[in-house]
């Protein structure tokens, strides 16, 4: 049978076994029977800011770095380990439980498809599925190397924004103030939503690693990646996030903040909208600014962040949103439905879909040149994580 440092090589790694590791190959001598079994039960070792590359540093985290080059089993191993994407990884992947829940009895009880009034509704919840497990999965496999973080996270960004445009077709729907009701920014409302998550992919993408195959290729090192300019970079994430979620809610900050008079739609649901806007500027605070662990780097680094504070709060906010349009969805029904613009496939699922088609195109330009990146340039970076550090990524 292997030894623990043959079965550790094979594995890629050029480290000594964690502690873990160790107490575990003690108690396998121990006892015999149990050792094939035991060493099995391996949890994979975290590593400090120092012994990563920087394309994996994070703010104000000094700790609980998986290694850059894990298997997709140490992946789903470090679920059930305390590193420091342990808890963005669960924070975002039981709500996705939550709304699928949430989905499935829209369209199940409700018979949704035969009914085009709640068309808006599903199309949300769709995308309140998919940008939580898209998180989840991004947080996951993102230490695989440092190509996959990229592809992951390109995938992380297309969803948030199609989960902006699922915002824009249930508030066009549902949650429009009766004053601008049927009008001329209403009639041009999700054609400039769609049009915006264009913008809002293609930024976040492109605030990754530049523009793809002209900045970023696999034989230069001419780049424009984060590393090289982190705050200009991260200005880039936020305004692509921050832009379109403004747009979306103009006809809501209209009608809960400036409308006065007759026609500003002012029931008892303003007050889960109230409760949405608010968690929704607060998770957008904790995006921009790392906060708390910028203040005391290496405090949080395992619990109480900001990424994972941002993943609750956006869930929160999410819940309260949701509440809030199934409340106007039932209470407004009769009036929208005589005097709102008809919900056709064009102005829902067809918006949806051209959504999506969209940002995978955009998702694929940003990952050919590092898809067709030789593969040995990864590989030769993998072997530990101090190797990693000086080649993987030259300019970082
Ligand atoms: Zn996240």
């Amino acid at each position: 049978m292997a030894t623990q440092g043959q079965l550790y090589k094979r594995r890629g790694h050029a480290l000594p076994p964690s502690s873990v590791q160790l107490t575990l190959s003690a108690l396998a001598t121990a006892t015999p029977p149990q050792t094939i079994m035991l060493s099995l039960i391996r949890l994979p070792r975290v590593f400090t800011i120092n012994q990563i590359p920087k394309v994996f540093h994070e703010d104000g985290i000094i700790s609980g770095y998986r290694h850059p080059r894990s298997s997709a089993t140490d992946c789903i191993l470090s679920l059930f380990q305390l590193t420091n994407e342990t808890l963005n990884i669960w924070t975002h992947f039981l709500p996705t439980w939550y709304f699928l829940w949430k989905l499935g009895s829209v369209v199940l009880m409700q018979s949704a498809w035969r009914d085009s009034f709640t068309w808006p509704l599903v199309i949300y919840l769709l995308s309140c599925c998919i940008y939580p497990l898209a998180s989840s999965c991004a947080h996951t496999f993102s230490t695989m190397s440092a190509r996959a973080r990229h592809i992951c996270f390109f995938f992380d960004y297309g969803a948030l924004s199609f989960y902006s445009l699922g915002s824009a077709i249930i508030y066009s729907a549902y949650v429009f103030p009766d004053k601008w009701v049927n009008g001329s920014f209403h009639r041009c409302y999700i054609p400039i939503a769609v049009f915006n998550t264009v913008v809002c992919t293609g930024l976040a993408c492109y605030s990754r690693l530049g523009l793809p195959f002209l900045q970023c290729n696999h034989d230069t090192i001419k780049r424009f990646p984060e590393c090289q300019s982190p705050k200009f970079s991260k200005v880039i994430r936020v305004v692509a996030f921050a832009y379109p979620c403004l747009f979306d809610n103009i006809p809501l900050f209209y009608r809960v903040f400036l409308c006065v008079g007759d026609g500003c739609t002012d029931n008892d649901t303003n007050l889960l909208h109230y409760n949405h806007i608010a968690l929704a500027f607060l998770t957008g605070f904790l995006f921009a600014t790392h906060l708390p662990e910028r203040l005391a780097p290496g405090s949080f680094d395992f619990i109480g962040h900001s990424h994972q504070l941002f993943h609750v709060c956006g869930v929160l906010g999410t819940h309260f949103q949701m509440k809030a349009v199934e409340q106007d969805m039932v209470t407004r029904r009769p009036w929208l439905l005589e005097h709102s613009i008809p919900i056709t496939l064009s102005n829902s699922v067809g918006a949806a879909l051209l959504c999506v088609v969209v940002n995978l195109t955009i998702i694929i330009l940003f990952s050919l040149p590092l898809l067709s990146a030789p593969a040995y340039k990864d590989k030769t970076c993998g072997r530990s994580p101090q190797k990693a550090s000086a080649k993987l990524c030259p300019c970082c």
